[in-house]
């Protein structure tokens, strides 16, 4: 795909289906670039010699546009984009709905209207597109109602109803944009393209987008790793319920809705998410700013008591910041300039009748102090303040300090004065406390993202082979699940596991329990058997005079859960010490957009319940290993709580590396469990093994 400037940066636009209709697309969109655009705006329309007073052409040929919106009825959509694509117009703007999101015989045009792109290397927008925007040029292809103010945040939104309300809000919430894009279906252009070209653009200061899907999590993870080095992305996902969830056959895969990939793959992207539309756009006015913190540290200053115990509670609340604790030095320079009654440690109280000196002045020792690397500064109205003169004073003393600053503009109308200076001079302002500290933790996690690097996995040597061997036979089985008779492809991974076989005889078992030990664990091996203990399948501490009885009555479950299971012998493994250790669990999923990925987390049989599990894309290196074991609420327990001591946690590290890379080498793994990894301070043994195999994809 060539570059985009074009369509954010046309000379010559074309208005294929510009009409004069009352309350048409075409006659909507056309009064928009007429009113404000740089360039020309050539009206397409062979049956008119004017549209609105402006000269028409009949064809785009004739136009010579460097741009193309088309309007025209969604029948005659595919014949203007050729029509472009012969006439070597590169970007093109399809506002026509009736494709994808109408059913059979829409779904069948947009496929020809990608095919067409493809042939002629387009630039396509939409179909079902708003439009696009861009503000240094005036331009606004939309049908929307008005041009939103100029500002660096650029913003591309899969919902065109949700531009018309974002840009009519912007105005009053002092939000400026540089372009805007209505994804629509997305049949060519989609996030990743747009979010490569902001990366590139040096006017985009914050590129925010709402996004419903993303077509290819890993190639928008590639472009948005690119952009974030310099420009922060902030996304609000939607539709977060899943329906895919319920078909799994794993405890990862009933766990692993569309939303952990979604986190995992925008996190792997180092995107910001945001939770809500107000987040999104609290935390790109945030960023827009341009200034990140420093350090963590908060200053709060107030001239009222409780909003600034307020602010100080969401500081506390937020992962990224702390209340900054002043240096001596601050605090005698402090006590020095403000009245007795004023509380000089953060949060500082410059009381109720602080004229804006005093103001100034708080702020000022709180911002030099070098254990302050953003501030809070918290208004409520008061007879004493000049708010235009407070909005000032705040910008000036961020500015000479280059510390990012939080206005939390407590009241209505009184405070508008300060709200138009500081939306001028690009300070974000809010009512809540808890929103201005949110839009300052954007800031903060903005600068982790930033100082990352992705350094590539360590590789795994594996017996590849083998593994190929062992997935391959499932295709001589009325089934697509392996369990833990294929346990050797834990082995060829490198991954530990106990000792121990599955065996079909009596015999078998207990010579295999003789070479174990005095006690072994015995478990029925039966495809048609997901949940062992379930069904009384596992047997923990058989004696090994007693592995003759077990085995037997091992069938007899089976055979009395469900008489036609298939069953392939009994497991006979090594026993572990759970009093020791800890069961966790390691697990992997595909996801339709993000491939595979993988999860760590509380093991055991009660996974779904805890649900205490975090996913990554796989495959990861140990350094990212070792964040998922940091990551889960029960990670207390693997450092050893309670005089216990710490597990291995290296040897855990190890073993989620391990099974990542298993399952990005082989995509025929849909998913996989390895439930419990017990965890000991000696070491990890995987005891238990399920996965289900694609056989499609056997063969790559
Ligand atoms: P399933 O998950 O199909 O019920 P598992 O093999 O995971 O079967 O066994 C269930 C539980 O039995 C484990 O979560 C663990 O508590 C215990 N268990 C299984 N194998 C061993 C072993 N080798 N040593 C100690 N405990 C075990
Ligand atoms: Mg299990």
């Amino acid at each position: 795909m060539s570059t985009l400037a074009g369509l954010f940066a046309p000379d010559r636009v074309a208005v294929v289906g510009a009409t004069e209709r009352e309350g048409s697309v075409g006659r909507a969109v056309t009064e928009n670039l007429l009113d404000r655009f740089d360039g020309a705006v050539i009206p397409v329309n062979p049956k008119r010699e004017t549209v609105l007073g402006t000269p028409c052409v009949a064809s785009v040929a004739e136009a010579d546009p460097d741009m193309a919106v088309v309007a025209v009825p969604p029948g005659a959509v595919l014949d203007v984009v050729r029509e472009c694509g012969e006439a070597g117009v590169q970007n093109v703007v399809v506002l026509t709905a009736g494709f994808g999101e109408t059913g059979a015989e829409g779904a069948d045009r947009e496929r020809q209207l990608r095919g067409v792109a493809a042939e002629y290397d387009l630039n396509v927008v939409g179909p079902n597109s708003l439009g696009v925007m861009s503000s240094p040029v005036g331009l606004n292809a939309t049908f929307g109602p008005d041009a939103p103010p100029e500002g660096g945040v650029s913003f591309m939104s899969q919902s065109g109803a949700f531009v018309t309300a974002v840009v009519d809000w912007a105005a009053d919430a002092g939000l400026g944009f540089k372009d805007v894009v209505s994804l629509g279906n997305k049949a060519v252009l989609d996030e990743t393209d747009f979010v490569r070209a902001w990366g590139n653009d040096p006017d985009t200061d914050v590129v925010v987008g709402y996004l419903e899907s993303i077509v290819d999590g890993r190639a928008f993870v590639d472009a948005a790793r690119e952009t974030t080095d310099d420009t922060p992305v902030v996304v609000v996902k939607s539709g977060r319920t899943d329906a895919g969830a319920q078909a799994a056959s794993s405890h990862t895969g009933a766990i692993a809705g569309s939303d952990r990939a979604y986190e995992a793959g925008l996190d792997a992207a180092g995107v910001l998410r945001a939770e809500s539309v107000q987040e999104l756009f609290d935390a790109a006015r945030a960023l827009a700013g341009g200034d990140v913190p420093e350090s963590n540290g908060v200053a709060v200053v107030t001239n009222a008591g409780g909003p600034g115990v307020m602010a100080t509670d969401a500081v506390g609340d937020a992962e990224r910041l702390s209340l900054a604790s002043f240096t001596d030095e601050t605090v005698d320079r402090l006590a020095e300039e403000l009245p007795d009654e004023a509380n000089v440690y953060n949060p500082v109280d410059v009381i109720g009748d602080a004229p804006v000196e005093r103001f100034r002045t708080a702020i000022d020792i709180a911002l030099e102090d070098p254990n302050v690397g953003a501030a809070v500064v918290i208004t409520a109205p008061t007879a004493t303040l000049d708010f235009g003169e407070l909005g000032e004073a705040i910008a000036e003393s961020t500015d000479d300090h280059g510390v990012p600053t939080a206005a939390c503009l407590m009241g209505g109308g009184r405070l508008e004065d300060a709200r138009q200076v500081l939306r001028e001079r690009g300070i974000p302002s809010y009512f809540d406390p808890a929103r201005a500290v949110g839009g300052l933790e954007s800031l903060a996690e903005y600068r982790e993202v930033r100082g990352r690097s992705y350094p590539d996995p360590e590789p795994v040597d594996a017996d590849r082979e083998r593994v190929r061997e062992i997935l391959e036979t499932v295709e001589d089985r009325s089934d697509n699940r392996l369990g833990v008779e294929a346990m050797e492809i834990l082995d060829a991974y490198g991954v530990p596991t106990p000792e121990g076989a599955v065996v079909d005889d009596p015999a078998e078992a207990q010579a295999v329990a003789e070479d174990i030990g005095e006690e072994v664990v015995m478990k029925i091996v039966s495809p048609d058997i997901l949940h062992k203990s379930d069904i009384g399948g596992v047997k923990v501490g058989v004696p090994v005079d007693e592995v003759d009885d077990a085995y037997e009555d091992l069938i007899a479950r089976a055979r009395n859960y469900q008489p036609d299971a298939t069953i392939l012998g009994v497991q006979v493994q090594e026993m572990l010490d759970l009093d020791a250790g800890v069961e966790t669990i390691v697990g992997s999923h595909r996801d339709p957009q993000f491939g595979p990925l993988v999860m760590f987390g509380l093991g055991g049989v009660f996974v779904e319940i805890m649900e205490d599990t975090t996913f990554r894309l796989a495959p990861v290196g140990s350094d990212a290993a070792k964040e998922m074991t940091e990551d889960i609420d029960a990670a207390p327990l693997l450092r050893g709580a309670r005089g216990r001591d710490p597990v291995d946690i290296d040897g855990v590290t190890d073993a989620v590396r391990r099974v990542s890379q298993l399952v990005a080498d082989f995509p025929s793994i849909v998913e996989l469990d390895v439930n419990p990894l017990v965890a000991t301070p000696d070491g990890v043994r995987a005891v238990d093994l399920r996965l289900t195999v694609d056989p499609e994809e056997l063969e790559q």
